[in-house]
């Protein structure tokens, strides 16, 4: 029997969902979940800067402290 590889959970760059990886019979990579991999890659790179950016907004949020 093969040692299993170790899944880890990850932040998907696209979408921001959390995901093991790997999972077996998912698709999923290292930078992106099952659902995200079907994205064409062009459209994908968008939704990844608008992802980087609602990122960077949410940390400006918590930096502003309180709740
Ligand atoms: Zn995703």
């Amino acid at each position: 029997m093969k040692p299993q590889p170790a899944t880890r959970i990850r932040t998907c760059r696209a979408c921001g969902r959390r995901y093991e990886y790997p999972l077996k019979g998912n698709l999923a990579t290292r930078h992106h979940c099952d659902e995200c991999v079907h994205v064409a890659p062009d459209i994908r790179r968008i939704v990844e800067k608008l992802s980087a950016r609602i990122q960077a907004l949410e940390k400006a949020l918590e930096m502003q402290g309180g709740g």
